[in-house]
């Protein structure tokens, strides 16, 4: 296999042997970028020429720790120091930041090798990257498909080939969701684990930068590099790291893991089904108990992330008055109509309507009946998972009920709500704050399908440890999108 294909890991173990240079792992990325950006529209903008300048220097000290070396890729709303983020819309097209996100300094200090950002939907809203104002990206594994989203040019650069490993950001699913669709590994993390600085709002509550690699090693490898206190950030948690890697223990005997059955009932695709009863079976023969489970309120998940959701984004988006950031209006006559037509310009429809919604539901009439009431529900849902904690171990769901939708299934305005739906088993982890990985689960249709592990508030190293053990018992990650490395 080229290089492009292999993991961080792997990598890493050739770097330290001196079998290969970093140039030679960049090389290898930019070749596979050549051969396929064109129909998987990854990216939006490229980096070459620095990181042949990171890989180069590297190369010349001989010395690989941590991530040095390894080519990445950044979802293009984490700010980059005089490398435009764009948050695929057109408000933001020309931005360059003047600093790096905390996560993007810490990978910096690590020598990693940034290969570019990549696409994604307009300020991170959507699940199929179809919402980006400048291209959709395409599904590696069938071109015909969406990748997922919203950190949907992450998932397909790493299924594809052209980056190791993504960063992405996860409000209501958007790093594990597209990480299911394209048979990769998604991570969001504890809300508060991963700084926030330097990453473009949109829902400031839910928000939360995650990984998305080749396997759940790699998960552990990068986690190690970014988790951890941030002064930046007043929502960071000031709480120790561990070493991620001493959780990939490929054992789960006595774990105890309870299945949300209310992700099996109506809207489930009956194959994803079948694949997920499968990959349950599967856990039971490895020693876990299994055993169903229901909450009570989840079922209000959903809707209740549709109200606080864009209730927040209306209130961060305010900024982008075209004044302080991005596009301008230059032909108005007063002020008024500047904020209005910078504001019309700039964002496209997706936007809008989660402003409109939000500044709604924020409006003085209807803030006690919608925003405190979904705030409420929202503990609600919280008590629900601690109670269940108190019990499991672990609670798994399908990541989606469905395999990759094919393009403008759902990104039609009358379809709306399915789009809103592909979320509805990512949501509540980033209701209730807790990590969650989505690893692959098995296929269906020959596209790939995602197993949802949700851990207790802190406990990524307990979901690493089922899903490194899963990992290790299938062979899932093994097979290869059409457009990957073979
Ligand atoms: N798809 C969800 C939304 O549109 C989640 C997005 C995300 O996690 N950033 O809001």
């Amino acid at each position: 296999m080229e290089l492009c294909g292999l993991t961080v890991h792997e990598l890493k173990d050739k770097l330290k042997k001196r079998e290969i240079s970093a140039a030679d792992i960049l090389d290898s990325c930019l070749q596979r970028t050549h051969q396929v950006e064109e129909q998987v529209k990854a990216f939006i903008t490229i980096t070459e020429e620095t990181a042949r300048e990171t890989a180069r220097v590297l190369d010349e000290k001989g010395e690989y720790p941590g991530l040095a070396g390894i080519v990445c890729g950044l979802k293009d709303n984490l700010c980059t120091r005089g490398v435009r983020t764009t948050c695929a819309s057109r408000m933001l097209e020309d931005f360059v930041p003047g600093y790096d996100a905390t996560v993007v300094k810490k990978l910096k200090a690590q020598q990693a090798v940034i290969l570019g950002k990549l696409n994604m939907d307009e300020f991170a809203m959507g699940s199929s990257t179809e919402y980006s104002s400048f291209y959709p990206t395409r599904n590696p594994w069938d071109l015909k498909r969406v990748p997922g989203g919203s950190s949907g040019g992450a998932a397909a650069a790493v299924a594809a080939g052209q980056v190791i490993y993504a960063l992405g950001t996860d409000t209501g699913g958007s790093v594990r969701q597209p990480a299911a669709f394209c048979g990769v590994v998604g991570m969001k993390p504890t809300y508060g684990r991963v700084s926030r600085s330097g990453v473009v709002g949109f829902a400031s509550s839910l928000d939360q930068v995650g990984t998305i690699t080749r396997d759940v090693t790699d998960c552990a490898l990068v986690l190690n590099q970014i988790a951890g206190y941030d002064h930046m950030d007043s929502t960071s948690a000031n709480l120790e790291v561990l070493d991620y890697t001493s959780s990939l223990v490929p054992e789960i005997k006595g774990f105890k893991v309870g299945v949300l059955q209310e992700y099996f009932q109506e809207g489930i695709h009956p194959g994803v089904k079948e694949t997920i009863k499968r990959a349950l079976l599967k856990m039971e023969e490895m020693g876990a108990i299994v055993e169903e489970i229901s909450l009570p309120h989840i079922k209000y998940a959903l809707p209740t992330y549709y109200i606080i959701a864009p209730a927040e984004a209306s209130s961060n988006l305010a900024r982008f008055d075209g004044v302080r950031y991005g596009l301008r209006d230059l032909e108005a006559d007063n002020v008024e109509e500047m904020y209005i037509n910078s504001r019309s310009l700039g964002f496209g429809p997706e936007v809008k309507r989660r402003i409109m919604l939000g500044t709604y539901v924020l409006s003085a009439g209807y803030f006690d009946a919608y925003y405190l009431k979904a705030l409420k529900v929202r503990r609600l849902i919280k008590n629900d998972f601690d109670r269940a904690f108190e019990k499991y171990d672990v609670l798994v769901t399908p990541t989606v009920p469905t395999a990759a939708f094919k393009l403008q299934e759902h990104a039609r305005d009358e379809d709306l709500l399915a789009m809103y739906r592909s979320d509805i088993a990512t949501v509540p982890a980033n209701m209730a704050g807790l990590p969650a990985i989505s690893v692959p689960g098995g296929f269906v249709d020959e596209m790939p399908v995602g197993l949802q592990i949700i851990g207790k508030a802190f406990a990524e190293d307990t979901i690493l440890r089922v899903a490194y053990a899963f990992e290790q018992h299938t062979d899932y990650t093994a097979r290869k999108p059409s457009l990957g490395v073979k």
